[in-house]
Formats: C-alpha cells, structure tokens, sequence
C-alpha cells in the first residue's frame, strides 16, 4: 500500500470525492481480467488531470494511465498507485478546414477510437477508415501507433499534445515524435524528482481529406465484415497478443503452424480462429494468460528459433 492516510485526504479533495479504493481492474480491461487497483480515478477535465498528476509526482507516487484497457493485462495481484482513467473525460472532436480538400481534425485523447472513426466518416473526412473495428481510446491508440495492414496511426497524425507530470503541456509535431511498430516513444520530462511518472497524451490532431462520406460508408462496410470473419468477436481478449516478427511468417502463422490452436490454461485459450488471439472462456484469470503466453512462446521459439514480443503490456505487482 503506497496510499497513506494523509495521501488519502489529499486525493479526495483533488479529485471530489470520485476516488474509488481497491477498483477491480476486471472491470476496465477488455480481457475482463486483473487485480485491484489501489485508487483509482477517472478526472473529469484537463484541469483536474493536470492538479492530480503535479500532486502525485510531488508526493512520489506512481500513477498508471489507461484509456480503454484493451491492450492490457493487468496482474492479478492488482496496481500499486493511482490508476487515471481518461476514458470518460477529454472525449471532443473539434474539426477546422484548412483547404476546400483538407482538414484538421483534433482529437481528445480519452475519445473512443471507434466514435472518431465513424464521426469522420459522416463528415465527409477520408483517412481513418483503416482503423475500423479497433477499440480503445485515442490516446491509447497513438501511444500504441495502432494500425492493421491498412494503414498505421502515425500515417495519418500531424501533431500530439502531452501533459508532463509537472502539469505543463506540449504540443509536438509528428516529425519529433518517435514511432515504431505498436509503439510510440513518448518525450520524458523531468519533474526534478527521482520517480519516472508518465507522460501522458491530451489530444491528437489528424489530417484528414475530403471524401464522398457514401464511398466511405461502404469502404466502412467492407473493412468491418472482413475483420469480422478474421477474428473472434465474441470472447474477452486483448486483440492480437504477440508482435509479427519483421521478417517471415506473421505470429499467427508461426503459433498455427505450431498446431497451438485451442491449447488451454485455465480458463484461457489460444483461439481457434484467429492463433494470434488468446481469448477468456469467463472464468480466466491474469495467471492463466501470461503462463498461456509463456508456453506459446517456448513452443515457437523451439519450433522455428523466433522470439515472439507481446503486443500487450503487461503491468501491476
Ligand atoms: C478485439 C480487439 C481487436 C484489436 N485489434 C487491433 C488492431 O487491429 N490493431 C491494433 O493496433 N490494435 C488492436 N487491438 C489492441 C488495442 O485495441 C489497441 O492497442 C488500442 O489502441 C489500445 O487503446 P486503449 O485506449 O485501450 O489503450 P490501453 O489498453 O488502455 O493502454 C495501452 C497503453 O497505452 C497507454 N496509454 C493509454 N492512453 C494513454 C494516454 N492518453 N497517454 C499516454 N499513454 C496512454 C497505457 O498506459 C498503456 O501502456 C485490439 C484489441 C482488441 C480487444
């Protein structure tokens, strides 16, 4: 427990009383799997964000950001620290059109992926429409440079604003910003104090073009049907679990070809129509998943002497 008594004063009046003690992360991860979180705290507004993150890197404690928790494992023994959710607050689209064939289009960070997807398209805005069907959150989806092999977040981003947990702002032009495959390296920010916080992302702003929003819907139709019969839709999961190596078979072809499909632990299994998926039949927990993800692993790298990377992050105790 990193929360004293006098942390526990503090954090009611900053966040009015809507601090919640021992959260089941269960509750906020797509996996439906995790342990408790000490506090947990979704702020309503940038301003509250920015006294809430300054206070708690001045106390030296640690804070986790999530968005929608779908790319997440959380441990079962839960997460020390504060949890800040940015789901239900900073989710705004504002759009301003700097041509008769362009626009720009910023994006608060706990914005759903989807809404944005399909707001864009009504609009009339082309650019989006390979990120159909990705859930989470904006800012989760830049931090984790989400994409299929339509196209990548980094593609189509001009600029992020960050909060440091000094509370200072930033904002940053894609050509600073350091993106991989499933990751973006986000700028550090001392606050002069030894604990590494994190910075976290307020908003992206996205350049768009014009399109025929008609010809998009139907893109939209398409993108979407295709994905469904690719992946299993039905069953928490959190989406694909390894990384594709840069070179040869992509992880899914690697575990298939290990005739992994459907192997089990506990309520955890590899799914059977998509390798790449570990899905919870309901009764998973944390343990079953990672110890599932271990043994996938050892197999491939037995098998064909790759190392497979989590996509997922893994974090609490
Ligand atoms: C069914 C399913 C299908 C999926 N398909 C795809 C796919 O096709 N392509 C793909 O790329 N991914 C896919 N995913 C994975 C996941 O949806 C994406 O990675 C998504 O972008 C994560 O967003 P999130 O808001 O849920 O982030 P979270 O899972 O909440 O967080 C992920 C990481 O981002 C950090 N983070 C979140 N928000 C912020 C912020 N505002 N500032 C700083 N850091 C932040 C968190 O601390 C964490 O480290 C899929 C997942 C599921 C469940």
């Amino acid at each position: 427990m990193l929360l004293d008594a006098d942390a526990r004063r503090w954090l009611a009046d900053v966040t009015f009383s809507r601090v919640r003690y021992e959260e089941p992360m269960s509750r906020h991860t797509s996996f439906r799997v995790g342990g408790p979180a000490e506090a947990f705290v979704a702020p309503k507004t940038s301003d509250e964000l920015s006294a809430l993150v300054l206070g708690l890197a001045d106390r030296e404690i640690p804070y986790h950001i999530v968005g929608g928790g779908t790319n997440l494992i959380v441990t079962d023994a839960g997460i020390s620290g504060v949890v800040i959710c940015l789901k239900p607050c900073m989710s705004e689209i504002f759009i301003e059109n700097i041509s008769s064939s362009q626009s720009r289009v910023t994006v608060m960070a706990g914005t759903s992926l989807r809404l944005f997807c399909s707001h864009v398209i009504r609009k009339g805005l082309k650019g989006m429409n390979f990120a159909l069907g990705i859930p989470g959150t904006v800012g989760g989806a830049i931090r984790m440079n989400a994409g299929t092999a339509l196209g990548w977040i980094s593609d189509v981003l001009e600029s992020i604003t960050v909060m440091y947990p000094s509370g200072l702002q930033e904002m940053i032009g894609r050509n600073a910003l350091s993106f991989s495959y499933r990751k973006l390296m986000l700028p550090q920010l001392s606050c002069g104090k030894t604990f590494s916080h994190q910075t976290i992302i307020i908003s992206g702003r996205f350049s768009l073009v014009r399109a025929s929003s008609t010809d998009l819907k139907h893109e939209a139709t398409e993108i979407l049907k295709n994905r469904k019969c690719r992946q299993p839709a039905t069953l928490p999961s959190a989406g694909c679990i390894f990384k594709n190596p840069l070179v040869g078979k992509t992880a899914g072809e690697l575990i298939d070809h290990c005739g992994l499909k459907g192997l089990k632990i506990g309520g955890a299994a590899v799914s059977v129509k998509h390798a790449n998926f570990i899905v919870n039949d309901g009764s998973a927990v944390a343990a079953d998943i990672l110890s599932l993800m271990d043994s996938v692993r050892n197999t491939v790298f037995e098998r064909f002497n790759v190392n497979l990377e989590p996509e997922v992050i893994v974090i609490g105790n």
